[in-house]
């Protein structure tokens, strides 16, 4: 199948070349991707797409155009760039701290096909809600590659902070995250704050997002583990079972049911989670979910391997019956997408928990390949439409995080975040053949089928095959 780019051969109108010049001026540079199959969350249809300037200015049959740039997509896909609601960036956590910021973060998300990503913001102590977001502003600023947004996270659940929930929602960041656990990493929420935060998001027309473990069952099962000696990798997922996280959701589901108020349950993991979550959003209530690739793609069988540590993350990784029912609630539409929770930490730290599971960093780097492997293990396996794939990486998290207009969907006036994937091509994934900041990789030698080509953030071509062009601090903050 023929492969041709038009870079640098434009074809213009005829015309003297100051007059060109002060046209090209006024007019905002056009560019054309021919030929290509443009998939979207509803349809998969031969079209070619027009770009204006940052904006997709219309899409089908384009003959006869005049155009700066054109290029051949033929055999290609077209998606709306992916959309990742879950990142950590810079992220203290567990005595380190992530080695993802907002450059090497969003680098890995430029090459992985994500032109948005939403980090969390965490509040420190003492510290104003709103001044997280500005503290992230200055993180991002000079650095970021792609567009980004916050969601603030509560950790003082005092009355200043419940006031600011409203400023928030202004500011850009109307969906705020609390932990049901964690208390020694100062995260913790009990269940009457938790409430209180849902009916204050619920005035202010925002919504909660959650980290659901019951704090209860890990603070009782942890230290008993470690004093009988289980302290392998295995009893990480063992001293946070599937009862921990159902505990947590049930109750979470509860407080809506009391509220009124809105829930987004982050990188749940259970079967049963997802029987909750079905029965809530049949009762009308608005209760919502996500899952993350590495749910998908693992099992708990990687916590007894050598390298196990590599696998901590919470909640932990489930069984196998678990896993089938997260595809199949995916497909069933129960969960509502899948993000990365990119919580990238380095080795050394990683290996804070070679001995103690409970001194490993919880988490994966998982920024850039979330794609590739929802496309490969996914639509390739038939466990998804290409529909429901871009939907799941795409469209619903910028429809559910106030995105819709700009991001996630082809049309015209939307931002031109756009990728050119080549569904044939095959490769072998590992740590060498990605671009994230960590010396290791849980994602080694998995056979992929499909390869992100180009990509487009507001028009602008970012990635083009192996090269990165994005300049830093180029991305833009996302007032949702
Ligand atoms: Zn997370």
């Amino acid at each position: 199948m023929a492969r041709r780019a038009f870079y640098g051969c434009p074809r213009r109108g005829p015309g003297p070349p100051q007059k060109l010049f002060i046209r090209r001026m006024i007019e905002k540079r056009k560019i054309l991707i021919k030929g290509g199959i443009v998939v979207s969350d509803r349809s998969v249809s031969p079209m070619d797409v027009l770009i204006e300037g940052e904006q997709i200015a219309a899409l089908g049959d384009t003959a006869g155009l005049t155009v700066d740039v054109e290029i051949d997509a033929r055999g290609l896909l077209v998606l709306p760039g992916a959309v990742d609601s879950h990142v950590h960036f810079n992220d203290v956590f567990m005595n380190t701290i992530s080695v993802h910021d907002y450059y090497t973060g969003t680098l890995a998300a430029a090459y992985g096909g994500v032109t948005s990503v939403i980090d969390f913001s965490n509040q420190a102590k003492g510290e104003s809600l709103m001044s997280t977001i500005d503290t992230k502003k200055k993180e991002a600023e000079g650095l970021a590659l792609v567009d980004w947004g916050v969601h603030p996270v509560i950790t003082q659940p005092d009355t200043s902070t419940l006031n600011e929930i409203p400023l928030a929602v202004e500011a850009g960041a109307p969906t705020i995250k609390c932990y049901m656990t964690y208390r020694d990493e100062g995260l913790l929420i009990e269940d009457n704050d938790l409430k209180r935060i849902l009916m204050a998001l619920r005035e202010a027309g925002g919504m909660l997002l959650v980290h659901a473990e019951d704090n209860e069952i890990i603070e009782a099962t942890v230290p008993a583990m470690i004093d009988s000696g289980k302290v392998d990798s295995i009893y990480h997922a063992r001293s946070r079972p599937v009862k921990a996280e159902n505990n947590a959701i049930r109750r979470c589901i509860q407080m809506v049911e009391e509220t009124g108020g809105k829930l987004f349950v982050v990188h749940m993991a259970t079967a049963d989670g997802i029987e909750m979550i079905k029965d809530a959003q049949e009762k009308g209530l608005n209760v919502f979910a996500e899952t993350c690739t590495h749910y998908l793609l693992f099992t708990d069988k990687m916590l007894e391997r050598q390298d196990s540590i590599k696998w901590i993350c919470s909640p932990p990784l489930r069984d196998q019956s678990n896993q089938d029912r997260l595809w199949k609630g995916l497909k069933e539409n129960i969960i509502s997408m899948v993000t990365s929770d990119d919580a990238a930490y380095s080795w050394e730290a990683k290996l804070y928990g070679k001995n103690r599971f409970d001194l490993c960093p919880n988490g994966i780097p998982g920024v850039e390949p979330r794609l590739n492997l929802l496309y490969s293990e996914g639509v390739v396996k038939g466990r998804l439409t290409l529909s429901r794939w871009v939907e799941l990486i795409s469209t619903a998290p910028a429809r559910f995080f106030g995105l819709a207009q700009r991001k996630g969907h082809l049309h015209p006036g939307a931002d031109a975040d756009i990728v050119l994937f080549d569904p044939e091509e095959e490769w072998i994934m590992n740590r060498d053949s990605l671009h994230m900041a960590a010396d290791w990789s849980a994602y080694e030698n998995i056979k992929i089928k499909g390869k992100i080509k180009k990509v487009f953030s507001r028009g602008e071509l970012i990635i083009d095959g192996d090269r990165c062009l994005a300049k830093k601090g180029r991305g833009r903050y996302l007032h949702r």
